[in-house]
């Protein structure tokens, strides 16, 4: 390992850079007028303005109507990266060229870590079967200066909270929990890698400017209540659409009341409604978290900041308003339980159990596991140790497999010290490595659940698709407070309700749990831990060489894709006409292919399997010209080969789902040069521009029908758009395969100047390392 850096250094890369924010705030609120209320979820965003007028100005009623309308151009504080995600990130920041990231970077390897018999084993088996991965990210931080925290040192949200995330910085990162950071009042966004790409070389970050959408809390937590408690009763009112294009606000006098990481779990599951991050002002827990995490240079600083009152730069304006506005009561609040298998579906504790009846769901459940980056704080894990212990003086013993992940190894070396995880492990609790591992499906479970039968589990964690943390679909995952996961455990029962129900112990007497208490921090500060665990400096070093194997079939270095032609694309042919719904994972699947995210050719070998043939009705099943059967990736490598371009017509919302960059990325690879559908996800038609792929919607939507698989297809005006910056109209010339029939069809298109500019280039990276080399 190469020598760390100290995490306690009190970093000037770690302050938000206030002085030039609140200037910023002052040139927004001239341009806006001064009568024009902000939220504060608003004033961090448009404080990071790379150009103040010309993003509020432009398309906005003179900045009257922004929410919803504005292109946002920004420059982003800090962008942190976990190790799925990281690969492709850097192999796209290494090919523009530069000595160094633009802005202080960290790279966190969590995700490849699985979770089975307990730290001690599993960390030092994960680092061996993904050592090629780690090296290549460890020589990469060391060459270009980001901050790389190794296997073992904690999930990327937990650390950067502990690290990095401060009061009105503006941070990406790339994986979608990443408003965790929101807890201590950071507008942290989750993107792809070609966005941090973005911010890594100084380029502004584009964003439609989101709704705000308010929560207002109200009373106080008390009993088993706690703050997942708030997100889960959200996400059953919100649903995991009701907060796409917006950002969550917490604001009202609840907030005050709520422990720093309280407020990060409450913005960490954002994501499962679909927010683009969620958000809380300045508080009075901030202050003594932002100290015991070494950070007291930057509580003061905020402090002195948010000072001014509502008017500041870290509070919400008095008069700001609000897009919608969800009032929760704290003090009313119950303990809630969302799931099987959507995150949304919320029940109160109290109805559960009918629930469970109602639904002929699982009267007993397997594993209660809790921790991850949601719920391992401080108060989490003391609350739930509590009731450990209330269980163990009973001579009780938890009936389900009873796991614990901590978040960070900060954590786990300060539960260690103040004995926390000696009480779990002495009650059978098994402590996993600081990672994801259950959480994102690395868990090698060992109570022999067969595969494909109906069980359940339940979790702190936030997500709960199907097959998430085990690979079994059938697995219900209910996701609970780690108080009433802990609680549950002990039960093994899905019925029990642990503030009305008791349990037997050994000793023939009924035992009844108290509510839980625990402490918000430790008394004696955070321990640092394992020194290992400790990130390396953030200085570049150009004579440091990235490791990349030429012969590794896990990373590939990537090769620029080439330029548009001097002209309009012709010859190109229907590789597949899509049926139907087409998410980024039908065109790039999951599961085992995780494990090529940082080699395109051989992650290409997955594209569109999922994808249905409008023809036939076969998935993953296209047909050459001459009839020949192929899969997808076969057919399109083998036209590659042939020099054929081709395109695929698609139905609507084409790449929903993520923000998957692969999904751009491998269409390209294999020779995709137009996608025609009859709508695209915004996310995904912004990707395959970014990748130099032209998305285009039918004009009529019933001109779908047209066009058939091997069809060939010439553009018709796209050239002269791309070079007028977006101006122009634009048609597609078809002639039939069958036929020899030749017609046109028209075609829309949402080219913005800057994006006309990635296409000619070939891709926005292609444009990018130019201008970085001018
Ligand atoms: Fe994502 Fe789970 Fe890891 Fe958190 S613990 S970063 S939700 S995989």
């Amino acid at each position: 390992l190469f020598a760390r850096g100290l995490a306690t250094e009190a970093s000037s890369s770690r302050m938000p850079p206030y002085p030039k924010l609140v200037r910023n705030l002052e040139q927004v609120r001239r341009v806006l007028g001064s009568d024009r209320a902000l939220t504060l979820a608003e004033k961090i965003l448009y404080a990071h303005l790379d150009n103040v007028e010309e993003s509020l100005l432009t398309g906005t009623n003179n900045g009257r109507d922004i929410r919803g309308k504005a292109n946002l151009k920004l420059k982003p504080d800090r962008v942190a990266m976990q190790d799925a995600s990281a690969q492709m990130a850097l192999l796209q920041f290494m090919s523009c060229g530069l000595p160094s990231t633009a802005v202080p970077a960290s790279i966190h390897c969590d995700h490849m870590i699985v979770g089975e018999r307990g730290a001690d084993t599993d960390l030092p088996a994960s680092i061996k079967g993904n050592s090629e991965v780690f090296d290549f990210l460890e020589s990469a931080a060391k060459r270009y200066g980001i901050e790389f925290w190794p296997p073992g040192a904690g999930i990327i949200h937990q650390s950067v909270l502990e690290n990095y995330a401060a009061p009105g910085l503006m941070m990406l990162g790339t994986d979608s929990h990443t408003p965790n950071g929101g807890g201590l009042g950071a507008i942290a966004i989750g993107v792809g890698g070609a966005d941090a790409v973005d911010a890594l070389v100084d380029a502004p970050w584009e964003l439609k400017a989101p709704k705000i959408l308010g929560v207002r809390l109200e009373g106080k937590l008390s009993g088993w209540a706690s703050p997942k408690d708030i997100i889960l009763s959200l996400a059953g009112k919100l649903t995991v659409r009701g907060g796409t294009g917006s950002i969550l606000e917490y604001h009202g006098p609840g907030v005050e009341t709520l422990s720093c990481t309280g407020m990060a779990t409450c913005c960490n599951m954002g994501a499962e409604v679909g927010a683009t991050t969620s958000i809380f002002p300045f508080s009075p827990s901030m202050v003594p978290y932002l100290q015991s995490t070494h950070r007291g240079h930057v509580a003061e600083a905020a402090a002195k900041v948010a000072a001014a009152g509502p008017s500041s730069l870290l509070r919400a304006d008095t008069k700001a308003e609000y897009d919608q506005v969800i009032t929760i009561n704290l003090s009313e609040l119950e303990p809630h339980i969302n799931g099987p298998f959507t995150p949304d579906f919320s029940v109160p504790l109290s109805r559960f159990a009918d629930t469970v009846r109602e639904k002929k769901w699982p009267e007993t459940f397997g594993a209660g596991l809790i921790g991850s980056c949601t719920n391992s704080s401080y108060e989490d894990m003391t609350r739930a140790e509590d009731l450990v212990k209330q269980a163990t003086a009973a001579g009780l013993k938890p009936k389900a497999d009873f796991f614990i992940t901590p978040g960070s190894e900060q954590i786990r070396a300060t539960l260690d010290r103040d004995q926390t995880l000696n009480t779990f492990s002495e009650a059978g609790g098994i402590v996993l490595a600081n990672a994801c591992g259950p959480c994102i499906g690395q868990w090698n479970r060992t109570d022999g659940v067969p595969k494909g039968e109906d069980n359940a589990i339940f979790t702190s964690y936030n997500r709960n698709f199907p097959g998430r943390n085990d690979g079994n679909r059938r697995t219900m995952n209910f996701l609970a407070s780690p108080e009433l996961v802990t609680a549950l455990a002990y039960s093994g029962s899905t019925t029990f309700n642990p503030m009305t129900d008791s349990l037997t112990a050994p000793d023939g007497s009924e035992f009844k749990f108290q509510p839980p208490s625990g402490f918000d921090l430790p008394s004696a500060g955070f321990e640092e831990g394992n020194p290992n665990f400790l990130p390396t400096a953030a200085v570049p070093d150009a004579s440091s060489e990235v490791i990349v194997s030429p012969t590794s079939d896990r990373l590939a270095l990537l090769e620029p894709f080439a330029p548009f032609p001097e002209g309009d694309l012709s010859g190109l042919q229907v590789l597949y006409k899509v049926k139907g719904q087409c998410t980024t994972d039908t065109i790039s699947a999951a599961g085992p292919w995780l494990k090529y995210k940082g080699h395109l050719p051989n992650i290409s070998a997955n594209t569109l399997i999922g994808a249905v043939n409008a023809a036939t009705g076969e998935t993953n099943v296209a047909y050459d010209e001459a009839g020949k059967q192929y899969g997808i990736p076969e057919l399109a490598e083998t036209w590659k080969e042939r020099g054929i371009s081709w395109l695929v017509v698609a139905e609507d919302n084409y790449g929903e789902g993520s923000a998957r960059e692969h999904a751009a990325l491998q269409p390209r690879y294999l020779g995709g040069r137009v996608i025609v559908s009859k709508s695209f996800a915004r996310i995904h038609e912004t990707n395959l521009k970014k990748q130099g792929v032209v998305p285009l919607t039918f004009t009529n939507r019933e001109d779908y029908d047209l066009i058939d698989a091997c069809d060939k297809v010439d553009t018709v005006g796209l050239y002269d758009v791309l070079k007028s910056g977006g101006q122009g109209e634009i048609q597609l010339r078809v002639t039939k395969q069958k036929t020899g029939e030749v017609f046109t069809v028209p075609v829309q298109h949402t080219f913005s100047k800057d994006q006309c500019a990635f296409i000619l280039a070939g891709s926005a990276l292609n444009l990018l390392a130019k201008k970085a080399h001018a």
